[in-house]
C-alpha cells in the first residue's frame, strides 16, 4: 500500500448519505456490489494495485457507501487495467473489472476525467474499445493507449506473464449487446451536441 493510499480517508457512518450511487453501480453493471464483505482477495492480486490511490476493495467499500465523488475523481478508475485478475479471485464472484468498467463510464458522463496525460490517453482507448467491441478487448485497448501516449515501452515486462496466465486475449470478444452500447454512445454524442 503507498503513502496516498495509507491517507485515504474514509466516510464515517455518520456521513452515508443514501444507496443511490449503489443501486445505480448494481444497475449498469448487474453486479451485486452490496453482497461484498471486504475480504480483500481482489485488491491483493491486482498487478497495478501498488500504483492505485484506492485499491479495488477499497472501491467496493465506498460504493456501498455511497462516497461518489471520492470514486469518480480517483486515478485508482483510470489505473485499472481491465486485467480481470480481481474478478477472477473474488469468492463472492463478483464482477469487479466489470463495476470498473461502469465507475469509467460514470466519471465520463460527467466529465470528469483523468488529471495526468497517461489517464486521458488510458480514458480514450478504453472508451474507444467498449465502443468498438461492446466490452473491453484488452490487447487492442492498451495497443491504441501506448499509441496515444507516447508511453510505448513502459511495462512491457508485464505482458509476457499476463499472456501466460490467460489475462490478455489475442483476439478481441465482442459482446452480444454491441449494437445497444454502440446504440448508447451515440444517444451520448447527440446530446453532447445539443449542450
Ligand atoms: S481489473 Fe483493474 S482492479 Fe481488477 S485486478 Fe485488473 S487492474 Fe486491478
Ligand atoms: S474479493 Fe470480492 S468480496 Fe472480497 S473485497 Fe474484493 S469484491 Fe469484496
Amino acid at each position: 500500500m503507498n503513502d496516498t493510499q495509507s491517507s485515504a480517508t474514509f466516510p464515517t457512518s455518520q456521513e452515508w448519505t443514501d444507496d443511490a450511487l449503489l443501486t445505480e453501480v448494481e444497475r449498469r453493471s448487474g453486479v451485486a456490489v452490496g453482497t461484498c464483505f471486504q475480504c480483500h482477495k481482489c485488491s491483493s492480486g491486482c498487478p497495478i494495485g501498488p500504483d492505485m490511490d484506492l485499491l479495488s476493495s477499497q472501491i467496493m467499500r465506498l460504493i456501498q457507501l455511497g462516497a461518489k465523488d471520492e470514486i469518480l475523481e480517483s486515478e485508482a478508475i483510470w489505473a485499472c487495467a481491465s486485467c480481470e485478475a480481481c474478478t477472477a479471485r473474488c469468492p463472492m464472484g463478483l464482477d469487479i473489472a466489470a463495476v470498473m468498467d461502469t465507475l469509467r463510464m460514470m466519471a465520463v458522463e460527467r466529465k470528469i476525467s483523468s488529471r495526468d496525460r497517461r489517464g486521458r490517453s488510458f480514458n480514450k482507448a478504453f472508451l474507444t474499445s467498449v465502443r468498438w467491441h461492446g466490452r473491453v478487448y484488452e490487447l487492442g485497448m492498451m495497443a491504441l493507449y501506448k499509441l496515444a501516449s507516447r508511453d510505448l515501452f513502459a511495462d512491457m515486462d508485464k505482458a509476457p506473464k499476463m499472456l501466460a496466465k490467460h489475462k490478455l486475449n489475442f483476439l478481441p470478444h465482442r459482446s452480444p449487446s454491441v449494437k445497444a452500447v454502440r446504440r448508447a454512445f451515440k444517444r451520448a454524442q447527440e446530446e453532447e451536441k445539443k449542450r
